[in-house]
């Protein structure tokens, strides 16, 4: 099996996420996430969340049902759509792009008239049942809810972005007229995807942040910062290089302070929650994988069983303008004596995508042969599992007391006293716990336990006292511990 393979065997059995609806044979495109994958997903938000709260960036939470005038001014009710092809044997319905690469063409074909062309001139297979395909069509990929309102049609938003766009005047009178502004939404997504795969990477239904930063449409520019850190990048125009993004900037690698901002960001937030820095990479996109509403895109991909997966999108956009267009409402700013229409850079985070990338990048096989989920300590559902050694000699009394003590100061600790304790330690690995607390007899005198650090195996022995003083993570006894088995 492969890293993907048994990290889904994995997040089945332990409770992270598992596909919907089973019981009724299931259907493609929607996850559940189970108790442990609520926790881990709300740990991955949190950060992302903070670091934009701390980087001058308000929040907004808006409709996912959104009318029709919306998404016909913002181009996706005309443009939101993939060329699909449905096999006409066996009716398996596929991207054009999957069916073309399947067969091994590289060409990237944009409209229907130029597919109609090239399937008939090339004898392209249907990936399922090898049958000759020969027509493409549009698939609109909005979820349309017919004659639901007086003013037509309801949507279930594709991206939350436009939430904020027509919200722009209201909230940059909060924000005092200023600019640039960043706003940011979190919330569910819907994409009539015409084949979901991989389980989280390609849903029907699924979780977004955005960040809507306007800027002057002259300038693009955030805030100044210096930064070493090399990042590989791919420019549209050359070949992969490694380098810090303060000089792909000045080397006009990327074109704009906001873009280069963001990326940099970006890199800090993903490498925070668990993506391991060296596989992960931002790529710019071809012109011709430009979404309708964008310019210039930056995607920050995570390597993923030998494939780049685009995590998260950094666009270059400009839907004020259309939207002033639409709905006869000024989206203009004054800048000194300038009157402009912002334009906006979106940092777009996929949340199911970075939630996989997590699971796949901190998964590893001990020398044991055990699995162990290597999460940043903050990440772990839980934060430590309280075990006593042997269910007697009051062990399991006092483990169960501490426990309950425990929980009340640090809500993310879990119990166990099943099976052996090698058994017990190998449970909490596969999940990512980062300390175990055991009550040994050696302990009862004086009122210590063991904590042993799921990274190395190795113990410490720790008074119940101190590990009572404050929540698990702040306990400056398992931070040192911590940093030592680290090596740092
Ligand atoms: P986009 O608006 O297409 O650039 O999407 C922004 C981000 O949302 C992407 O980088 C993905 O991480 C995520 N995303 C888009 N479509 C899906 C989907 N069908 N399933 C899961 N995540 C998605």
């Amino acid at each position: 099996m492969n890293v993907y393979e048994q990290v889904i065997e994995l997040a089945k059995r332990r409770g992270f996420f598992w596909p919907s609806f089973s019981i009724y044979h299931g259907e493609s495109g929607f996850y559940d996430y189970g108790p442990l994958g609520v926790i881990l997903r709300d740990n991955i938000v949190k950060i992302w969340k903070e670091a934009y709260l701390s980087d001058d960036t308000i929040l907004i939470d808006s409709p996912v049902i959104v009318p029709t005038a919306v998404f016909r001014a913002s181009g996706h009710l005309e443009k939101f759509s993939d060329l699909a092809t449905e096999c006409a044997s066996c009716h398996n319905r596929q991207k054009l792009e999957t069916v073309l690469k399947a067969g091994g063409f590289h060409e990237t074909l944009t409209t229907i008239d130029e597919a109609g062309r090239f399937l008939s001139d090339h004898n392209v297979k249907c990936v399922i049942c090898g049958k000759r395909i020969t027509e493409a069509y549009d698939f609109k990929l909005m979820f349309r809810m017919p004659g639901q309102s007086s003013s037509g049609d309801l949507f279930l938003r594709p991206e939350t972005a436009q939430g904020i766009f027509v919200n722009f005047k209201l909230l940059n009178n909060f924000y005092r007229n200023r600019l640039p502004m960043a706003v940011a939404q979190l919330g569910k997504g819907f994409r009539n995807e015409i084949s979901p795969r991989q389980s989280l990477i390609r849903l029907k239904e699924f979780t977004q942040g955005e960040v809507e930063v306007f800027v002057d449409p002259e300038k693009k520019y955030w805030k100044e910062f210096k930064d070493e850190q090399e990042i590989t990048l791919v420019p549209r125009s050359g070949p992969e290089i490694k380098m810090n993004i303060y000089a792909a900037l000045e080397k006009h690698v990327m074109s704009s302070n906001a873009i280069a901002y963001f990326v940099h960001k970006t890199f800090e937030i993903l490498t925070r929650i668990g993506v391991a820095p060296e596989k992960l990479r931002f790529r710019q996109q071809h012109t011709d994988e430009l979404a309708h509403y964008s310019f210039d895109s930056w995607d920050a991909e995570a390597m993923l069983d030998g494939d780049w997966v685009e995590i998260v999108g950094i666009a270059d956009r400009n839907d004020l303008r259309n939207h002033q267009n639409a709905s006869g409402e000024s989206m203009s700013v004054r800048i000194d004596d300038r009157e402009v229409i912002p334009s906006i850079i979106e940092p777009s985070y996929g949340i199911d995508r970075m939630f996989l990338s997590v699971l796949m990048h901190s998964f590893t096989i001990n020398e044991k042969g055990f699995k162990v989920l290597k999460l940043p300590r903050d990440i772990a559902p839980y934060h430590a599992a309280v075990f006593p050694h042997l269910n007697k000699d009051g062990l399991d009394t006092m483990a169960k007391e501490f426990f309950e003590q425990i929980r009340r100061i640090d809500p993310y600790v879990t119990y166990d006293q099943s099976g052996s304790i090698g058994k017990r330690y190998a449970r909490q690995d596969e999940i990512g716990t980062p300390y175990c607390i055991t009550f040994d007899h050696e302990g009862l005198a004086d009122k210590s336990v063991t904590v042993r650090d799921r990274d190395t195996a190795k113990q410490i022995r720790i008074s119940v006292n101190d590990l009572l003083s404050v929540p698990i993570l702040e306990n400056k006894k398992l931070i040192e511990f911590s940093r030592q088995q680290a090596g740092l």
